[in-house]
């Protein structure tokens, strides 16, 4: 099994990046692992630990309609260029934790993509230089409340909402092409949205180029990289899980957040 890079909050609320091992004990990092981060011999048990989204990146440049069948089921064409989206790093939500439904909306959709983890700062770089700045690859469900995605004409309140970003539960250095992007909704042994990475119309090379050609890409950013086609609507109470072959799965349930929750 690939290595796994984790970030966890401990029981006191300490904050460490980690390598997860099979038997779920942590070895905790002196760094973050895209910033050299070397095990320092404190080891965590299960129970001395959470798992926490695993990066906390200072932004998250997202990709729209970037495989063909998504945007034909949207009713739009295929971008001749990326289209980039931005979501607050307040959307960042960890495995196993729930998306709140906003009052605003009547209409909130998932979206399995796989996220790319930047390594270092990448700033004009050539997709041959941008390969050396992806660090690893997670997974992300690009929650979207569909009906203001429409009604605002731009994108930044629909995608926004805090816990619209469920991302992990952690990373891998490697991915197979091949690897596919699936989404599972509630008990439906069948997923609901299935297609290789490969189906991309822009790969992450070209995307973290293209991004670094406009903004400066810092260590632990996020790059969401679209959505395969099947994108549909979630409901309090329902669950829903991505998965990629290689990573692993990020499940989250849905829920509406009790009014004296505080943010
Ligand atoms: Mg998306």
């Amino acid at each position: 099994m690939a290595l796994r890079y984790v970030r966890v909050r401990t029981t006191p609320g300490q904050i460490y990046y980690g390598l997860l091992t099979l038997d779920r004990t942590v070895h905790v990092l002196d760094a973050p692992p895209w910033l050299e981060g070397e095990p320092n011999g404190l080891e965590l048990s299960p129970e001395d630990y959470q798992l926490l989204a695993p990066c906390a990146p200072s932004k998250i440049v997202a990709v729209g309609k970037n495989y063909r069948a998504h945007a034909a089921e949207m009713g739009t064409p295929v971008p001749k260029e990326p289209l980039l989206f931005l979501k607050p790093p307040t959307t960042i939500t960890a495995a196993d934790k729930e998306i709140y439904y906003p009052p605003q909306s009547q209409r909130v959709d998932y979206e399995g993509e796989l996220a790319l983890v930047i390594s270092d700062r990448a700033c004009n770089c050539t997709p041959a230089q941008a390969r050396s700045k992806i660090w690893g690859y997670t997974i992300a469900n690009d929650v979207t409340a569909r009906d203001l995605q429409k009604s605002d004409g731009q994108w930044t309140r629909a995608k926004g909402f805090d816990s619209f970003c469920p991302l992990g539960p952690w990373v891998v250095r490697e991915i197979s092409p091949a690897a596919r992007v699936q989404t599972f909704l509630n008990d439906d042994p069948g997923p609901v949205q299935s297609a290789p990475i490969s189906d991309m119309v822009f790969s992450p090379d070209f995307l973290v180029s293209y991004i670094s050609q406009v903004m400066t890409l810092l260590p632990g950013d996020v790059v969401l990289t679209g959505t395969p086609e099947g994108v549909g609507e979630i409901k309090p109470g329902d669950h829903v899980r991505v998965e990629i072959e290689g990573i692993g799965h990020l499940q989250n349930s849905v829920a509406i957040r009790q009014v004296a929750t505080s943010c």
